[in-house]
């Protein structure tokens, strides 16, 4: 058998598509359009990519985006201040603090000092404590995770009473994926680096989301036949026949897992577009929160 490819560039296409729509009759209805505020702290090269793929998107799909950039050095009352005053700006909806921060920055305190109603990432402790509560809904999940479930939902697959696994722990991406997936009444196990027999625990689930960071670790024989199969991985490894000399992979081996699975994401072109198609639904959502609140840009 061989597994039903899960596009998620078409995916993520077709949402930029409906916010482009939603931005241009926020513009016309409302007189404003969503505005999105970047804080880049330092000069970490794959950081500075993220940041301004991530502006170029927003161009696209009619949302503003304003880029604040500190140096390395910045004091933490530096960074909280910046968040904060981006926080009591009206024209701007949603706040992304592009992480890693530097070593002696508290990551927690700089995140805890958006407001909820701005946290685009969905990484504020307390929209990241409603999604750990049953019966709780957080304003914004973060984006990496939202984006699996919604390819998950394209594939097919069936979230009640399936056995789901996530490889991965972290707070970005595993934990909250195996959240969602308790929110939608999946028996969820999370394996991380002391898990025993990962195979054998792996070839346990309906649902497979790969999130390690480990180059093509999920072979044929760890997966169950017909499982739903998630990479989030982005792996780069050498790669001699190519011009640049490497290449991206995920932390599935797409080729092998593929004639065993049912449904499965390649990875570039899967999980990838789906987070910042996410992130500007979030923004969207954040603007569309603001009308509500009463709130317009001066
Ligand atoms: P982290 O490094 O924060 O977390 C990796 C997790 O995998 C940890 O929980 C770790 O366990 C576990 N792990 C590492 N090695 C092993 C192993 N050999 N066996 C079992 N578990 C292991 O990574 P992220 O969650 O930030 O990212 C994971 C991957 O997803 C990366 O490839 C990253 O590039 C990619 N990514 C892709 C995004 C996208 O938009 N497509 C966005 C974010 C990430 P422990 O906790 O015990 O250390």
């Amino acid at each position: 058998m061989t597994a039903k490819i899960i596009d998620g560039e078409a995916v993520a296409t077709r949402i930029r598509e409906q916010i482009a729509e939603a931005t241009d009759t926020m513009e016309r209805e409302h007189g404003f359009r969503p505005g999105l505020a970047t804080v880049l702290v330092g000069e970490n090269p794959a950081s500075e990519q993220y940041v301004r793929m991530k502006r170029n998107r927003c161009k696209k799909v009619g949302i503003e985006s304003f880029g604040h950039e500190l140096p390395a050095d910045a004091t933490q009352e530096e960074v909280e201040g910046l968040v904060r005053q981006l926080g009591a700006d009206p024209k701007v909806h949603g706040i992304l603090v592009q992480l890693p921060l530097p070593g002696h920055l508290d990551e927690e305190a700089v995140l805890g000092a958006i407001p909820l109603h701005k946290d685009v990432d969905g990484f504020h402790p307390i929209n990241i404590g409603r999604l750990a509560m049953k019966g709780r809904d957080p304003l914004f999940v973060p984006c990496t995770p939202a984006g699996a479930m919604i390819l998950l939902e394209e594939a097919g697959a069936t979230f009640d009473g399936a056995e789901a696994v996530v490889l991965g722990r972290s707070n970005i991406v595993g934990m909250p994926a195996a959240m969602l997936l308790i929110h939608r009444n999946a028996t969820v196990t999370v394996c991380h680096s002391r898990t025993k027999d990962l195979p054998g625990v792996c070839r346990r689930a309906d649902i497979l989301i790969a999130a390690v960071g480990r180059a093509q670790m999920v072979k044929a024989d760890w997966v169950k036949p017909g499982a739903f199969v998630i990479d989030v991985g982005s792996n780069k490894i050498d790669d001699p026949t190519s011009e640049r000399g490497y290449r991206w992979v995920g932390d599935v081996d797409f080729d092998e897992v593929k004639e065993v699975a049912g449904a499965i994401t390649p990875s570039p072109g899967g999980v990838g577009p789906m987070t910042i198609a996410g992130l500007l639904q979030n923004t969207l959502r954040a603007a569309q929160i603001a009308i509500e609140r009463g709130e317009k840009p001066v």
